[in-house]
């Protein structure tokens, strides 16, 4: 059964009466944009229109990038000592936390992340960009040993203009992460927001502006991926343009990075992650829960989902009834709903998507031990869970990103084969592992290729600390770091100075 009755008053009501800003922000205020098109974002529980924003293309890319240069050459941000950025950064950091309802809400109502998620989400961005400030002044430099006439130095610089581009699955959380560190090093940022939920980006440059960011060091420009997004990819004058989004998109940029500047990437792409469970794990309802909680958590759109789980065959019914029956207790709910954990999916579009695969997977011969699929009843972006076993490597669903609430089973007999089906598909971007054997956990984590990998051998494994560590892509899900102080390096570059005497 699922549970569409009331959002509790004050989400609600909030909803209502929530303000926002559509115009782009470009050198520390919003804009009028030039174009007249427009694009309009939906509320996914229910189908109805939320905004209508201006479709910017090359000319307010220009702008803001014009504005991001001008300060940044200008020194307002860059020249200021890392200890001056990294206490208005904090308050930034508080800002967001102050205005962190409205930002969840924001997010909630254009991509339907409940707000029990999307809340926390946002306590953790503020959290991402103080980690950030606290790290300015920690980037060490380098002396390097050379003849005693010499001093040479490796100094790190900021790049100078970033340009950032991210997906809809956490508008805010995401946007928020690129910019926290870009800025903290001293670049000067403009920000593509999604074109499915961008309103909450939109809202971060007054937030910035008071917190006492200098005009024309973050600018954040709406718009579709084909205007804004290229334009900006492509312009002449961004140093690095750091992306979240699909592997599709990714491959894009890298062209039109060729053929504009050969600015820098940082492409943070798509993922097909495993869940690997050896017999050894005694803990099955709580490895069961973990792996539920990993493809249903914001509704399998996550690019860290485990939207595969391989399970070694003594196990395997076990395992699968456990998961079977905890994935079918999901309700759907009113993402407004603080007691909602499970919304729907983000627009139509990736209904359509999530439809698509599961056909697949029934054409080419899975079995949907739970099918799961639309709520009945209800609009039409909801999914319930589905659960696929009889999965093999080379089904569609077994290799291609579906980024929705679709769990793929394999069976596996031993740890070699394990390996040989974890890294068999072409992305490699994360992999839980849970075995209680030290020796097979060591293996394992060098032999999985992905960009973290998280070893469980008790009930309540954690997951990736994203803003702490640092993350660097396998195979197409993409290429460069985010997180940590590496991630913070990676938005500065290097330049090597020698003094002889
Ligand atoms: P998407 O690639 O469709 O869009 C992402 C962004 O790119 C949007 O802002 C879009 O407007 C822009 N864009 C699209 N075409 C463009 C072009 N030609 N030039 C410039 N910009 C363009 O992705 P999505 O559907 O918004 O997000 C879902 C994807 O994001 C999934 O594949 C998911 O795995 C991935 N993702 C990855 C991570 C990670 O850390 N690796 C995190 C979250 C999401």
């Amino acid at each position: 059964m699922n549970s569409f009755e009331h959002a509790p008053a004050n989400w609600a009501v909030k909803a209502q009466t929530i303000s926002f800003d559509v115009r782009p922000w470009i050198n520390g205020r919003q804009i009028e944009a030039s174009t007249t098109e427009h694009f309009a974002t939906f509320n996914p529980a229910n189908g109805s229109r939320i905004a209508d924003l201006p479709a910017c293309g090359a000319a307010e890319i220009d702008s803001a990038v014009s504005a991001a240069r001008a300060a940044f050459e200008q020194g307002t941000w860059a020249n200021l000592s890392p200890r001056a950025r990294a206490r208005i950064l904090m308050n930034f950091a508080d800002a967001i936390e102050r205005n962190a309802d409205e930002l969840a809400l924001l997010d909630t109502l254009e991509m339907g992340m409940p707000i029990s998620a999307s809340a926390p989400d946002m306590r953790a961005a503020a959290d991402a960009v103080r980690v950030a400030a606290e790290a300015a002044d920690k980037l060490i430099d380098q002396v390097i040993p050379n003849d005693p006439s010499t001093l040479l130095l490796n100094l790190r610089e900021p790049v100078g203009v970033v340009g950032a581009i991210t997906p809809w699955n956490f508008p805010a959380y995401i946007g928020i992460t690129k910019i926290a560190p870009a800025l903290a090093v001293g670049n000067s940022v403009v920000l593509k927001p999604s074109e499915v939920a961008s309103l909450s980006c939109l809202q971060l440059g007054k937030l910035a502006a008071a917190a006492g960011i200098p005009d024309g060091v973050l600018n954040i420009v709406p718009g579709l991926g084909s205007g804004a997004g290229a334009a900006l990819a492509s312009h002449m004058d961004v140093d690095l343009l750091t992306f979240t989004g699909s592997t599709a998109t990714g491959k894009r940029l890298i062209e039109l990075s060729g053929q504009s500047n050969m600015k820098r990437l940082i492409l943070e792409c798509g993922g097909k992650s495993p869940q690997i469970v050896f017999a050894d794990m005694e803990y099955l309802d709580a490895v069961a829960e973990a792996v539920v909680g990993s493809i249903t958590f914001n509704s399998g759109q996550v690019c860290v989902a485990g939207s595969r789980l391989l399970v070694e065959r003594s196990i395997h019914d076990a395992l699968v009834e456990r998961v079977v029956t905890l994935a079918s207790q999901i309700e759907a709910g009113n993402p407004l709903d603080e007691t909602t954990s499970f919304g729907p999916l983000a627009s139509r579009e990736q209904h359509d998507r999530v439809r698509r695969y599961f056909a697949a997977g029934q054409d080419q011969g899975a079995v949907a031990v739970l099918p799961g699929g639309p709520a009945e009843g209800n609009e039409a972006c909801y999914w319930l869970p589905t659960v696929f076993t009889d999965v093999r490597s080379d089904m569609r669903i077994a290799q291609e990103e579906i980024f929705g609430p679709v769990l793929s089973v394999f069976a596996f007999d031993d740890e070699i084969e394990a390996i040989k089906i974890a890294n068999s598909t072409t992305y490699g971007l994360a992999a839980n592992v849970w075995t209680r054997d030290l020796g097979r956990s060591l293996r394992l984590a060098r032999a999985v290729k992905a960009g973290s990998v998280t070893i469980a051998g008790s009930p309540g494994a954690t997951a990736l600390d994203a803003t702490a560590g640092a993350f660097e892509p396998h195979g197409q899900s993409g290429l460069g770091i985010e997180g940590g102080l590496d991630g913070m390096r990676a938005m500065t570059r290097l330049k090597s100075v020698s003094f002889s005497g």
